[in-house]
């Protein structure tokens, strides 16, 4: 099986993680060219910036017909790349074409100035660009963590370097070439390459960076940021617990928990990655568990029975194997799965007895596996989950009142109460503690793009 690694210096090759086999190749970017991009996005801000933001909105919009039209093409090239059935790369890229609709308008709606009035004083809040914005992102979801923070940062009135992981460069070498037909020269531009054009992107004369990826590379980032106190959005990793007390629906709670620990093979920052589960119904639970679990066949991203593929790389692989090796040999036995596969294939496996010791419990694993521990009570179940130095998402499957008490004692950004974290339309997506700094999407989010300046007249 071939890793997914450069294999000169001059070319980035993206491999199909189920068989190895070459998809396509991009450019690397010399690290020596990148101030002189950098140069190119600094001068196209003062015509970008000119713009209102819907006017820079509308621009954009036409994109979203044509990632729709070819939507298919994309997402069967998106889904070889990273290895998700095809299904699920393809519903990736409507998705993005769809969101061109409406949240080009809600971004160019949050951004507008606002007026206040009191005492004789007029102000107006307006929302600025920062000026060049280096877009970095992780290859889970290759198109989507693009499409989040390009598009709000480009109609925010910021001019945008875009580095996409370099496991996954060939669907947002596609995307940016869609939206470089509508917009002007330099305002949007691609960076190809590994943490080496990262580092270079963020040392450089920037102005904000909106990372989504790993906390060690987010901490690295913060770092390195503070030396011009640049501007940071970062979207991080996380270890989400699930809860599961008396008087939950059972059938919904293990549906839910198995298709958000298994969906893009546990390659997801929300995934259920551990689960407390009441004594009084962990027997039904497992039993549940088990059987939803079983149903989630492995195979390649054109095998349409498929509902897991690949891990995207070896790496990853070795990272989940070594987790459930330490779990075993600290005391969790194997509910299911935990058969060898061949190459990025890992089998779905569900740990039973699991605990705090583990990695498996504290350490993100980002793999198909389901984590059980029983706890006796609310209180111990919201204990544990809030014993992590993550805060992501969390989810609470209950009676409803004693389900909305836990929820209000745990420390995440996004929780669900007897459902996903998904929120209503306009809410952020939004991590606590070590998941994130700052945050993104709807209008709260949308303005994380923007430098507040307020300019007060006297209103006689
Ligand atoms: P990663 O941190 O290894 O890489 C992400 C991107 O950062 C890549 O483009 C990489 O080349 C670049 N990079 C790495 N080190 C850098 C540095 N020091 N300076 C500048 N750029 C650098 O992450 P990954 O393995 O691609 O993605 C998986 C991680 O992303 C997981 O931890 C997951 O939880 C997280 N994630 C978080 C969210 C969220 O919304 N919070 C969403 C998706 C993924």
């Amino acid at each position: 099986m071939t890793t997914k690694t450069p294999t000169d210096t001059t070319v980035l090759n993206s491999y199909n993680p189920s068989t190895g086999e070459l998809v396509g190749s991009v450019p690397i970017t010399p690290v020596a060219e990148i101030d002189s991009i950098i140069a190119k996005a600094n001068a196209a801000l003062p015509a970008w910036q000119a713009m209102t933001p819907q006017q820079r909105a509308d621009i954009l919009k036409p994109a979203g017909k044509i990632i729709a039209d070819r939507a298919e093409e994309l997402g069967k090239l998106l889904s070889l790349e990273q290895g998700k059935p095809t299904a699920e790369g393809i519903g990736e890229v409507n998705g993005c074409a769809a969101r061109m609709d409406w949240e080009n308008d809600e971004v160019a709606k949050a951004v507008q100035p606002e007026i206040l009035k009191s005492d004789g004083i007029e102000s107006t809040i307006h929302y600025d660009g920062y000026g060049v914005c280096a877009a970095i992102t992780p290859w889970n979801f290759p198109l989507l963590m693009p499409h989040w923070t390009i598009i709000p940062a480009l109609i925010a009135g910021n001019t945008v370097i875009t580095k996409p992981s370099e496991q996954t460069p060939l669907i947002s070498d596609e995307y940016v070439k869609i939206l470089n037909q509508f917009l002007p020269e330099g305002v949007l531009q691609i960076v190809h390459g590994e943490d080496d054009q990262g580092k270079a992107l963020v040392a450089g004369d920037i102005h904000l960076i909106a990372f989504t990826g790993s906390k060690n590379a987010g901490q690295h980032i913060m770092a390195a940021a503070a030396n011009g106190l640049k501007r940071l959005i970062l979207e991080l990793g996380s270890k989400d617990p699930m809860i599961v007390l008396e008087g939950a629906d059972l059938d919904k709670a293990t549906a839910f928990g198995v298709n958000n620990a298994l969906r893009n093979c546990g390659q997801v920052c929300v995934s259920t990655e551990r689960i407390y589960v009441q004594d009084s119904i962990k027997d039904e639970f497992m039993a549940k568990l088990t059987e939803e679990a079983g149903t989630f066949t492995v195979g390649d991203c054109n095998d349409e029975n498929a509902k897991v593929g690949p891990m995207v790389m070896r790496e990853q692989k070795d990272h989940v194997v070594a987790q459930i090796s330490d779990a075993i040999s600290k005391g969790a036995s194997v509910a299911m799965g935990n058969e060898p596969m061949e190459g990025n294939f890992i089998a779905p496996t569900v740990l039973d007895n699991c605990t705090h010791d583990m990695d498996i419990m504290t350490i993100e694993t980002f793999g198909p596996v389901l984590c059980i521990q029983s706890v006796s009570d609310a209180d111990q179940a919201v204990a544990l989950a809030n014993d992590t130095e993550y805060g992501l998402g969390a989810v609470v499957f209950g009676d409803e009142a004693v389900a909305r008490k836990a929820a209000s004692q745990l420390t995440a950004g996004m929780i669900g109460v007897n459902k996903g974290i998904g929120g209503a339309s306009g809410t952020p997506w939004v991590g606590a503690r070590h998941s994130g700094f700052s945050y993104h999407s709807g209008p709260m989010g949308h303005r994380q793009f923007c430098q507040v300046r307020v300019v007060s007249v006297n209103a006689e």
